[in-house]
């Protein structure tokens, strides 16, 4: 099993609607999780997200109204004030401060397409191309380790144990009443006893991962692994939503993009670019420019179902052939899957990987919509805004045209945005499909409560951090029983 930097190394199950595919499953193994080690960009979504977590999936109390003061409270921004933004909490969000003249190209060639530049997709309308927001201040990665925890790391109340996993949380009669971690392989285990509640947050697989490797869960699946049942809650760990990523990759012109810091001269120089002004490739997220459009443009969906990443290089997906020229990356992914899947354990033993099935297409309108944004990558690249900039186009390459060509070229190449979220979902406890109410509170335990990704009962149309940030910031007025 491969690990990149400070993750745990997972894959899915092989993919049944996408020829039985194993697709890496980059998930983060370090504080701060995700927000530690992804691309910072900072988006939200778009009021019908939260909306319909209302009307359709009884999530009261997490409308979009009820939600916004939230994203404004966690947010420390350096540009904008306003009914969408504030500048007084912790997360530093700025604009990206390294962009390279072909992102302006980019733009130009989405206005030639009809599609209109917006600076700031978080605001009054999400329509549009652009640079996202990033999750940094002063030009330095926001984490929530960094947002968070360090400026409150000597409260006598916080202690941070690293290197240490929860193998269970621990049930007698009907309530939690702590957790069971191990600091290091083959350590003795250690119970932590909880006072009030213990608050689970360990990601949208690790969460569920966690509560079934307790017992809380399916029971016909903790059985089958030889868990012991103490709490049946079916709806654990099903209702997995990801976004599936496609991307077109094009052969530039010149030295356009940052791939030429692949070579060791021009690395060290990006380092010291870095260290003396705060600029250039260091500082990038490398995917700051991007935007969001309709995959039917006639058919126009409620708001846009189709997310672009403006990759500023190639060899940041794999499968490419070296290039002569610096290369392009234009990823794509539909916003609204209908597909579900489910994140089970392969057995009881806590260090055993998960068995991952976002089953990606199983719902076929998603393999159709993929394909739709596929197609308008490609056009946009296409576009002569571009022609300045782009040589030609590398992957899926001029041959694939057909929606059986790209459907075979997605097999190969599709990836995971990381963006899981559901498998904890939140709802009404009449619903057999809930694990939490809109609380957070475990159905049918005291003393728990889930607080991270797995608990959205949808995943939004945008990037999940976020709005794992906002489910936090909400979740913490929760627990302190302001609201
Ligand atoms: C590579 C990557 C790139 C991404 N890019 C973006 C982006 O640019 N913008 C954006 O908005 N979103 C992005 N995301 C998604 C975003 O980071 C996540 O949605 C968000 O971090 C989810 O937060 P979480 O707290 O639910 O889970 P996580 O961030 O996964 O945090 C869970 C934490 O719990 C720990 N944990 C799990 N199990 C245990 C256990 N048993 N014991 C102890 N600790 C445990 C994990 O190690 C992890 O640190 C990206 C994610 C990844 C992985």
């Amino acid at each position: 099993m491969t690990k990149g930097i400070g993750s745990w190394g997972w894959h899915t199950v092989p993919q049944k609607h996408l020829q039985n595919r194993v697709l890496r499953f980059t998930q983060a193994k370090v504080i701060g999780g995700g927000s530690s080690i992804n691309a910072q960009l900072y988006t939200r979504g778009v009021p019908a997200d939260y909306d319909e977590w209302v009307s359709e999936e009884g999530s009261t109390g997490w409308g979009y109204e009820d939600v916004l003061p939230y994203f404004k409270k966690a947010e420390n921004n350096q540009r904008f004030v306003n009914r969408f933004h504030g500048y007084q909490g912790p997360l530093g969000v700025s604009n990206p401060i390294s962009p390279l003249p072909i992102c302006e190209a980019y733009f130009q060639a989405g206005q030639e397409l009809g599609i209109p530049f917006n600076p700031d997709f978080n605001g009054q309308t999400q329509e549009g191309l652009g640079y996202y927001q990033l999750t940094q201040f002063n030009a330095r990665r926001s984490s929530t380790s960094i947002a968070y925890l360090k400026p409150i790391s000597d409260r006598p109340n916080l202690s941070v144990m690293l290197n240490t996993m929860a193998t269970r949380v621990i049930v007698e009669s009907d309530r939690v009443v702590g957790v069971e971690v191990v600091q290091g392989r083959g350590s003795t285990p250690l119970v932590l006893r909880a006072q009030r509640e213990v608050i689970v947050s360990s990601g949208a697989i690790g969460s569920p991962k966690l509560l079934m490797q307790s017992g809380i869960g399916p029971a016909d699946h903790l059985r089958a692994v030889g868990v012991k049942v103490q709490h049946d809650l079916p709806g654990i760990g099903s209702n997995l939503q990801d976004h599936l990523d496609l991307f077109v990759i094009a052969e530039c012109t010149g030295d356009h993009t940052y791939d030429k810091y692949n070579q060791p001269h021009h690395a060290a120089w990006a380092g010291i670019q870095y260290l003396l002004f705060k600029k250039g490739p260091v500082a990038s997220s490398l995917f700051e420019t991007g935007g969001f459009w309709y995959a039917d443009c006639v058919e126009k969906a409620r708001s846009p179902d189709i997310q672009f990443h403006l990759g500023l290089g190639s060899g940041i997906e794999a499968g490419v052939a070296k290039m002569q020229n610096s290369g392009v990356t234009l990823n794509t992914a539909y916003l609204r899957p209908r597909s579900r899947g489910t994140v089970r354990l392969s057995s009881s033993d806590p260090a055993a990987a998960p068995l991952l099935d976002p089953n990606y297409w199983s719902d076929p309108h998603d393999r159709v919509m993929g394909i739709k944004g596929l197609r308008l990558a490609r056009e946009i690249l296409q576009q002569p805004a571009m022609r300045r900039y782009v040589k030609a186009e590398v992957l899926p390459g001029s041959d694939l045209t057909s929606d059986e060509d790209l459907f075979q070229y997605a097999c190969n190449h599709a990836k995971t945005d990381h963006h899981p979220v559901g498998t904890c979902k939140m709802g009404p406890a009449s619903d057999v499909r809930s694990v939490v109410t809109p609380d957070l509170k475990l159905i049918g335990l005291e003393g728990i409560r889930v607080v991270d990704a797995s608990v959205m009962p949808r995943v939004p149309s945008c990037n999940t951090n976020a709005p794992t940030i906002m489910v936090a910031e909400k979740g913490a007025d929760h627990i302190l029983g302001r609201i």
